[in-house]
C-alpha cells in the first residue's frame, strides 16, 4: 500500500446545503487527512478547463453551469491508496446506484448534483492538485 494524495471538490449542491463538515468528516472517519483546503467560486473558464475531458458529453454544458452555480470547497485528501479510498467513500456516480453510507448516495441529488467530485486516477489526481494548490498550500 502506498500514501497517495487526491484532488476532493466539495460541489456546490453539497456547499447550498451547509454539508461541508460532514462531508469532510466521512473522509476523516476514514483515514483520509486534509492537508490543503480552500473555497472559491470557479469562473466558467476554469470549470470548462477542469472538466475538459467530457467536452464531448452531452451534458458538459449544463455540468459547467452547475458548478459554477455556488461555492465549492476544494481539498486535497492524503491516505493509504486515496485515490481509490476516496472514489469508495463518495460511491458511484449516481446516487441512486451508490452504496448506503457513501457520500452520494446520503447527500447526492442526481447524477449530476451528486456532492462530491474525486480523482479517478493517481495521474490525474496530480494534475488536478496543480490545478487548484500551490505547492506552499499544501501541508501534509
Ligand atoms: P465521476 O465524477 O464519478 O468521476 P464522471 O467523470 O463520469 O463521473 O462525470 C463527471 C461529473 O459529470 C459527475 O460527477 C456528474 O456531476 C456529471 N455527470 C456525469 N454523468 C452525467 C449525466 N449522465 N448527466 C448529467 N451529469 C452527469
Ligand atoms: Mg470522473
Amino acid at each position: 500500500m502506498a500514501t497517495e494524495r487526491t484532488l476532493s471538490i466539495i460541489k456546490p449542491d453539497a456547499t447550498a446545503r451547509n454539508l461541508t463538515g460532514k462531508i469532510i468528516a466521512y473522509f476523516e472517519q476514514q483515514n483520509l487527512r486534509v492537508i490543503a483546503q480552500k473555497r472559491l467560486q470557479l469562473s466558467r473558464r476554469q470549470a470548462r478547463e477542469f472538466y475538459i475531458v467530457h467536452k464531448a458529453r452531452p451534458f458538459y454544458d449544463e455540468l459547467v453551469e452547475y458548478m459554477v452555480s455556488g461555492p465549492v470547497s476544494v481539498q486535497v485528501l492524503e491516505g493509504e491508496n486515496a485515490v481509490l479510498r476516496n472514489r469508495e467513500i463518495m460511491g458511484a456516480t449516481d446516487p441512486a446506484k451508490a452504496t448506503p453510507g457513501t457520500i452520494r448516495k446520503d447527500f447526492g441529488e442526481s447524477i449530476e448534483r451528486n456532492s462530491a467530485h474525486g480523482s479517478d486516477s493517481l495521474e490525474n489526481a496530480k494534475n488536478e492538485i496543480r490545478f487548484f494548490f500551490s505547492d506552499m498550500e499544501i501541508v501534509g
